[in-house]
């Protein structure tokens, strides 16, 4: 990561607790970002949430080296905070009679995060399953850990001594990398799994799934599809309990409160819309009209290196068309999922999407067709795809520890770009980044899709 320094003209807003006294500051950050655009985001979000409001862009983020700052004591000391914390940050203000300055001064917290009560909350919430069959009910007995990524097959075939690599996002993971996300060798029983069914409802519906490698058949598909489904409305649902129970103790701070109540917003939109989703796929179910689902999968002969499960809303498609608007909370919007399967012979990358999703879904893999036409990558098109959208997977040990360090920095910077509150998707996010990295070779694709 690159060291941006930018300095902004910010005023007290009435909640300073420097209202009455100070006129105006000029706040300078030493931010680590990836680039300028992320920096300043992260900058404007904390003149907000120190009570300040941003009036004017002094000197718009510059990249800095340590020699910039050799023999400037304020400039060397931030630098190298920022080294150490991610950011730094001086405020120098001039006061309202004319007379006095303040600072520099380091601005001390006005809110204290209680991390420790946010990670015991998220850990309760985790805790407590309940099976999402259509049919759960009084026969649920056990829920289990059930694996969003078949532990036979999927995650074993990667794993080296029962481990696999995968993607850690948790709070105390993040501070530490310095709100970036990493990745944790872990066992493979405790990789991708969530407690969404009962033991009876796991075994018997994704029986075609985990005993048998993917064919296709329209059955299998629908139940790739409809695990990615249900694993993410567990993970949504347990989010948005957690923000809520968050909510209640902070009313008093206005930053933190906007900060959750939006991200609150969008996953309560996420999850209006998740469970509509499911009730589509259930109704399905229960009528065995598995043919509802269309499908393209690519076949690959490569042994596999990655094993992922997951879904997402297309917003833009690898041509960097917007198919649509996912703050809009008047239409409901439409989904697909993807994941990788073990086949007879070697794996396959299988999109899937219910029939009535067809507008954006078709016009995404069409979108997807055209690269591939005009002789782009499709293996690197692909791996982009399952990195910028897709926290729920698993890399292979041997492959991540033997992988060059710059490809490492390269997949975590676009991991990062999903969990970040700063880094707004941009639209080309599926058309360049993480070339030559994957070297997936796809040999055929099947699909009912006309
Ligand atoms: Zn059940």
């Amino acid at each position: 990561m690159k060291t941006y320094f930018l300095s902004l003209k910010v005023i007290p807003t009435k909640e300073n607790e420097n209202y009455n006294a100070v006129e105006g500051a000029s706040a300078n950050f030493w931010i680590l970002e990836n680039s300028p655009k992320n920096a300043f985001s992260k900058a404007a979000f904390y003149v907000s949430k120190y009570d300040w409001k941003l009036t004017k862009i002094e000197t718009p983020p510059v990249e800095t080296t340590r020699i910039n700052f050799v023999g400037k004591d304020i400039g060397l000391q931030n630098f190298d905070k920022a080294q150490k914390d991610g950011i730094a940050m001086v405020f120098l203000g001039w006061s309202r009679d004319g007379k006095t300055t303040f600072g520099p001064t380091r601005m001390k917290l006005p809110y204290n995060f209680n991390l420790n009560n946010f990670v015991k909350k998220t850990k309760q919430f985790k805790n407590k399953g309940c099976c999402l069959h259509y049919e759960a009910g009084e026969r649920c007995q056990e829920i289990v850990k059930a694996h969003s990524i078949q532990k036979q097959g999927a995650l074993s075939m990667i794993a080296h001594n029962g481990h696999v690599y995968r993607l850690t996002t948790d709070i105390s993971a993040l501070r530490k990398n310095k709100g970036r996300v990493s990745f944790q060798k872990k066992g493979i029983n405790d990789v991708s799994t969530f407690l969404g069914f009962c033991r009876m409802h796991d075994n018997k519906l994704f029986e075609p799934i985990d005993n048998y490698p993917l064919i296709p058949t329209n059955q299998q598909v629908f139940l790739y599809g409809y695990r990615s489904l249900c694993r993410e409305l567990f993970v949504k649902e347990n989010s948005l309990n957690v923000m809520e129970s968050q909510l209640n103790d902070i009313m008093d701070r206005k930053w933190i409160k906007n900060l959750f109540s939006n991200f609150g917003r969008g996953t309560a939109l996420g999850l209006k819309n998740l469970r509509m989703h499911k009730s589509i796929y259930d109704n399905s179910l229960e009528k065995n009209l598995y043919q509802n689902i269309k499908y393209v999968l690519f076949t690959s002969t490569q042994k596999p290196f990655m094993a992922f499960s997951g879904l997402f809303y297309p917003d833009f498609d690898f041509i960097g068309r917007q198919l649509q608007d996912l703050g809009n909370h008047d239409t409901a919007l439409e989904l697909i999922t993807f994941c990788s399967a073990p086949m007879k012979s070697g794996w396959g990358f299988l999109f899937s999407w219910h029939a009535s999703n067809s507008k954006v879904c078709d016009d995404f893999m069409k979108s997807l067709a055209t690269m591939i036409c005009e002789k782009r990558e499709i293996g690197d098109l692909l791996f982009r795809l399952v990195i910028s959208n897709c926290e729920n997977h698993a890399i292979s040990p041997q492959w991540w520890e033997n992988l060059p360090e710059k490809y490492k920095e390269q997949i975590i910077e676009t991991s990062s770009i999903g969990v970040s509150f700063f880094v707004n998707t941009p639209p080309s996010y599926l058309m360049e980044g993480l070339e030559g990295i994957s070297n997936w070779k796809f040999e055929n694709v099947i699909t009912n899709v006309k």
